[in-house]
């Protein structure tokens, strides 16, 4: 009776293994964001996030993180996906050509996309949902900062 129960449990949940960061370890290096390719991977407020919903299981990110900070858990789904609060996150990153959302902005605030070197490439005003589009089709292949007030992130564009 109680196997039954938990198959019934698994066949209704959407149960699946993703990965998760424990942010004790996370140091906020980026190095994660080129070993996911399903752009489940955003830093937020200085550490890495993954996003459940995107995150297939596949378990690359592991390999390139340096301290050991991504581990697998549990996803049923039930819960929602518990975005991080009170800080800047992307639609998507890395960023394929094309166009970057970014969100979480303060209403009404600049939102600079810098270079290695520290200058900004691209620039936008956050519409008052603190939500803007910003077009990366034109940049080179690299890592950028998006940089709004005094919140930033870091970006692969791919
Ligand atoms: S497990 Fe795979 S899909 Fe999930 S965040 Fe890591 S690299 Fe991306
Ligand atoms: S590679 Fe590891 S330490 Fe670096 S941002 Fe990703 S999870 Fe954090």
């Amino acid at each position: 009776m109680i196997k039954l129960f938990f198959i019934l449990m698994a066949l209704t949940l959407p149960l699946k293994w993703v990965y998760t960061v424990d942010e004790t370890k996370c140091n906020g290096c980026g190095n994660c964001l080129y070993g996911c390719s399903e752009g489940a991977i955003s830093l937020v407020g200085g550490d890495a996030w993954i996003d459940p919903e995107l995150c297939t299981g596949c378990g690359n990110c592991v390999y390139f993180c340096p301290r050991d900070a991504i581990y697998r858990v549990w996803y049923t789904g039930v819960e929602g996906v518990e975005e991080p609060s009170g800080g800047l996150s992307l639609s998507a990153n890395p960023v394929a050509a094309g166009s970057v959302v970014i969100l979480g902005v303060e209403p009404c605030t600049e939102v600079l996309i810098l270079d290695g070197f520290g200058r900004a490439v691209t620039h936008g005003l956050a519409d008052p949902e603190g939500t803007l589009e910003l077009d990366v089709s034109r940049l080179p292949a690299g890592s950028y900062r998006v940089v709004a007030g005094e919140e930033a992130l870091v970006i692969s564009v791919i």
